[in-house]
């Protein structure tokens, strides 16, 4: 199954948007009340009673969303992060085992080597 990739609507309020796997469709999820805009928890997960471990568990979006948020949150606070703070980062989150937070570091690391690369390439094309 191809996982989507799910994007922060409300921080505080632990809201994301994913897009359908299947349809062309985009759901929004809260992850506070468990809930799921698509028909797979609408229809059929919303009416078990909030203890059904099925119900708990969430449909899919839910479940990739949940696998996310730490990453997705981390990606976030790397953006404010220097140069120099992200490579400090990355070493202490890597050595403390906290990989979502390292792989973020180095996903805004490698954004940042990309983005200096492509004004490098436009810069020698104008110059
Ligand atoms: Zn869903």
């Amino acid at each position: 199954m191809k996982t989507q990739i799910a994007r922060i609507v409300n921080q505080a309020e632990r809201i994301y948007s994913i897009d359908s796997a299947t349809a062309d469709a985009s759901y929004r999820v809260n992850l506070k009340l468990n809930t799921c805009t698509c028909p797979q928890h609408v229809h059929r997960l919303s009416k078990l009673p909030a203890s059904d471990p099925q119900r708990q568990a969430g449909c899919k979006h839910v479940q990739a969303c949940r696998l996310q948020e730490k990453f997705l949150l981390a990606s976030l606070k790397a953006k404010k992060l220097s140069d120099a703070q992200l490579i400090v980062s990355i070493q202490h989150y890597q050595e403390q085992g906290k990989h979502e937070i390292a792989g973020a570091c180095r996903c805004e690391q490698e954004r940042r080597r990309q983005a200096a690369r492509a004004d490098a390439e436009l810069k020698a094309i104008f110059a």
